[in-house]
């Protein structure tokens, strides 16, 4: 059973790898290889390179699946000339955070660079690189000043969506012991960064089983309203839409009764997968947890207020809220399924109550 000491090393580990859309195959290989040590799992590999990560043997219930993506915002090399290697940026960060910006190579020979050029609108650019060249399909990220969290906190270069595959992995470990969660599985999916394009690859190819619940996790630009260490956030929508209202209800009420810490809020600093879900007919709610540093902005409310000076920083999450979402996940693969829903209820109170109508 994951103890909190093997989620806490899953999920440095995890939020450490070199990943971009498109080129998650660091986070997929360490993925295989956690799933590989665990004979009573099986890992589907769907024809996008999405991971389905099941329990074998027979479900009395449909499934639940927790989802998480694999990439995170990053420099891509698409070509290289000499010293100056051309770049795609794979994520969404303010076009100032690329000025003369400092960047580290993470796979490949390269080591560093600086961002010599950049055009918002293709999100492409160069990196003028100091000493040996990298290749294309190398990844980039930001070179930023490392610096001792605060005691219960995490920073890392990809909190943003690795922290949520941890999770949801850590969950399906302790899932392993219990029977009655047989149902719980995970999709971990590719190039969310770039517009959700695995989890609708999945979702068109049917590689999730139709009459799945699908629980999407995030990380979301913490707010003062939802903040870091408030505890993980139900989230009931996000900058798009809102998410499947019975499956929300259901959770919230579970978990409320549990006297789990936890939010319940709409997160409207991004979008995220479960909308993309909801669109191709799926059943998926959000689950997040807040994040400081959102896409490595650190300063990102000075920089919008044009009050601060751009400057990449690790992202940040609480553990607390990390250990709160994992049991917030088991508490919602097993509430989906309980008996009544919000309009039986509403209609036994009218039966009870309206009578004080005359
Ligand atoms: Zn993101």
């Amino acid at each position: 059973m994951a103890s909190r000491t093997a989620a806490e090393k899953w999920l440095g580990a995890l939020t450490n790898l070199p990943t971009a859309s498109g080129r998650e195959h660091q986070v997929v290989a360490w993925v295989e290889n956690w799933v590989k040590r665990r004979p009573d799992l099986r890992l589907i590999e769907d024809s996008g390179g999405n991971l389905l990560i099941t329990r074998k043997g027979k479900k009395r219930r449909d499934p639940v699946l927790a989802v998480a993506h694999m990439d995170h915002p990053a420099f891509v090399v698409t070509e290289v000339s000499g010293q100056a290697a051309t770049f795609q940026f794979r994520g969404g960060v303010r076009e100032e955070y690329f000025s003369n910006a400092r960047v580290d190579f993470v796979t490949g020979p390269a080591k560093g660079g600086r961002v010599a050029s950049f055009d918002p609108r293709g999100r492409i650019g160069v990196i003028e690189v100091k000493g040996t060249g990298p290749e294309p399909g190398d990844i980039a990220r930001w070179h930023v000043a490392t610096s001792r969290p605060r005691a219960g906190r995490l920073r890392a270069p990809a909190c943003d969506d690795l922290a949520g595959c941890a999770a949801a992995l850590a969950a399906l470990d302790r899932a392993r012991e219990r029977a009655d969660l047989a149902h719980f599985g995970v999709l971990l999916t590719r190039a969310e960064e770039m517009g959700f394009i695995g989890a609708i690859h999945a979702a068109v190819t049917g590689s999730i089983p139709a009459d799945a619940r699908l629980l999407s996790i995030e990380t979301s630009r913490a707010s003062a309203e939802a903040p870091l260490g408030g505890g993980p956030v139900i989230r009931v929508g996000d900058a798009v839409t809102v998410f499947d209202q019975e499956l929300t209800n259901r959770i919230s009420r579970a978990v409320a009764g549990t006297g789990l810490r936890h939010q319940r809020k709409l997160m409207v600093g991004g979008a995220c997968e479960a909308t993309a879900f909801g669109v191709y007919g799926y059943v998926a709610t959000g689950l997040c947890l807040p994040l400081g540093n959102y896409h490595n902005m650190g300063n990102l409310d000075e920089v919008e207020a044009g009050t601060g000076v751009a400057r990449p920083m690790l992202e940040e999450v609480s553990l607390d809220d990390f250990h709160g979402l994992v049991d917030l996940l088991l508490v919602a693969a097993d509430a989906v399924d309980d008996e009544g829903n919000l309009r039986e209820r509403l209609d036994t109170a009218y039966s009870d109550g309206r009578r004080l109508l005359g």
